[in-house]
């Protein structure tokens, strides 16, 4: 399915290429899907000159897409509790790239708290991670001032941040724009036409050409309250059900998330409602008073050894498999995929 590059729409028919359409073939890549992922793949290809087609199915930015529902955390470190040391060291780079190409990107690091009677998950946690400073009541009060009196320990994950991945794939997107990219809302990549090399972003929506690809459900909310505020991503341990708060601007708290063995993007249960707002409620009861202002469920995309991918198959680059780390590991993913795409359209237009 590898679209042959195709000739300038300046020339006409049965005119020999010129030497400037050489030169606009090799540039050319459409990406599918305008997902974190595709968005972020995208801007390395245009930062490479290229000419960039970006194709996405649902009509506005963010309509389907796992990413739009993201508490956008950038924890690497965090991560390795469970992760692989790759997800750890590509993931470490994902901070600087973010705060290049996206304003107000939270550097304060993450804290780590458990309630008192799993105080003990705290060192279980300890044992997996790196790059933390162990933390007392004094300190976390002066990380977090509206958190004293309320944890006895934590973790202080001082390289970590996060990023408002709505803020994020919106500067991603107008970023786009002005680079003068072509960007296509409401077109499906699998019938639409196709410029150059193509980049599969599609996310869950890609399992039928990827048998091994699975959805990982992730319910999440977001609440508002002006009787707390945080400064940095706060996860609060638990055995069965760890949860994080996020904070934004205005007010706004992403909570999340679930971890279910399920493709099934509909409405959150209520037992997950109740799981992630009483977690909420343990960090600070003023989150008892909160707005709710949203309550959904995405589906990561995640490989058996929930690593991601960049795959070659079908004529096209897939990127995928992104599991919870999208927003982490998209920067590295972006410029490995940028450049495979670029050395092959080099190689079909001189072919
Ligand atoms: C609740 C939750 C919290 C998370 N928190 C974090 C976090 O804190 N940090 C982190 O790093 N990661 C986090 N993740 C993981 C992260 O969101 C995913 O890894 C990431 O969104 C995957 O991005 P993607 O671009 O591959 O897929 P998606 O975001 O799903 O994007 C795929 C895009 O492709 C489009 N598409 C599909 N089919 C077609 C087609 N035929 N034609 C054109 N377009 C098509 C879709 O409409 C969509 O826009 C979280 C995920 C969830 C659900």
């Amino acid at each position: 399915m590898l679209s042959a590059p195709v000739p300038s729409p300046a020339r006409g028919e049965g005119e020999a290429p010129s030497f400037v359409g050489f030169a606009e073939m090799r540039n050319e890549v459409t990406v599918i899907g305008a997902g974190v992922v595709g968005l972020a793949t995208a801007v390395e290809l245009v930062e490479r000159g290229a000419r960039v087609t970006l194709i996405e199915r649902a009509p506005e930015l963010g309509d389907s897409a796992a990413s739009w529902l993201a508490g956008g955390m950038l924890a690497p470190y965090c991560e390795g509790e469970s992760a692989p040391l790759s997800v750890v060291e590509r993931g470490a780079k994902a901070i600087d790239w973010w705060s290049r190409h996206v304003p107000s990107v939270a550097r304060e690091g993450t804290l780590v708290v458990a309630p008192p009677r799993d105080v003990g998950e705290i060192d279980r946690f300890a044992a997996l991670t790196r790059e933390y400073e162990r933390v007392g009541e004094a300190r976390i009060a002066a990380l977090e001032p509206d958190l004293a009196g309320r944890f006895g320990r934590g973790l202080f994950f001082r390289g970590e941040g996060h990023v408002d991945p709505r803020l994020a794939m919106r500067t991603l997107r107008d970023l786009l724009i002005a680079r003068g990219a072509d960007l296509q809302f409401g077109v499906d990549g699998e019938t639409a036409p196709t410029r150059g090399v193509v980049i599969d972003c599609r996310g869950f929506a890609a399992r039928r050409d990827l048998a091994e690809l699975r959805g990982v459900r992730g319910e999440m909310m977001i609440v508002r309250t002006r009787e707390i505020a945080l400064k940095r991503s706060v996860r609060l341990l638990h055995p069965r059900i760890p949860i994080y708060v996020v904070p934004r601007a205005d007010g706004l708290f992403m909570i999340g998330a679930t971890m279910i063995e399920s493709a099934d993007a509909g409405a959150m249960s209520v037992r997950s409602a109740i799981e992630l707002l009483s977690a909420a409620y343990a960090l600070h009861p003023a989150f008892g008073e909160a707005e709710i202002l949203e309550m959904r469920a995405g589906v990561r995309p995640a490989f058996p050894d929930n690593e991601p991918r960049i795959v070659a198959a079908n004529g096209r680059i897939y990127v995928n498999g992104f599991y919870r780390h999208g927003y982490l590991l998209a920067p590295d993913f972006a410029a490995r995929a940028a450049a495979l795409a670029l050395q092959q359209q080099e190689a079909a237009a001189c072919g």
